[in-house]
């Protein structure tokens, strides 16, 4: 959807002779689909099977389901049935659980999201 409106756009902002401006959304967008495609492909931090006890961390806890021993960040995701090392949430637009070795390039999304609105807002009302 994002990608549509940026296709269309760049496409409207070159024919008009803003290619600058255009160049800039698309560079913007070509940064937020690779933190996209680094969020899908990164493993977020499943956990491996484990059974020990931490004794400094009391608030450690036990997966029955997965078999390990989670910390106090440490979550497991119902939609992905794994235990997840510092677990965020589970992302329905990437289908990835965010966690703790995915979790920079997902806010490299949301920056790279919010900057794309609001350039196309302002292109929007220079351009119209
Ligand atoms: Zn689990
Ligand atoms: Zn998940």
């Amino acid at each position: 959807m994002l990608g549509y409106f940026n296709h269309y756009f760049v496409t409207a902002l070159s024919t008009r002779g803003f290619t600058r401006e255009a160049n800039v959304v698309l560079g913007v967008y070509l940064t937020q689909l690779t933190a996209f495609l680094l969020v899908s492909l990164k493993n977020p931090g499943i956990m491996t099977r484990s059974t020990e006890f931490n004794k400094v961390d009391s608030q450690q806890r036990y997966c029955q389901q997965c078999q390990v021993v989670q910390s106090s960040r440490d979550q497991h995701c119902e939609m992905c049935e794994v235990c997840i090392r510092g677990l965020d949430h589970h992302c329905i637009w990437t289908g990835k659980c965010i966690g703790q070795d995915n979790q920079y390039s997902f806010y490299a999304i949301l920056v790279m999201t919010c900057l794309e609105m609001v350039l196309l807002i302002i292109l929007a009302l220079l351009v119209i």
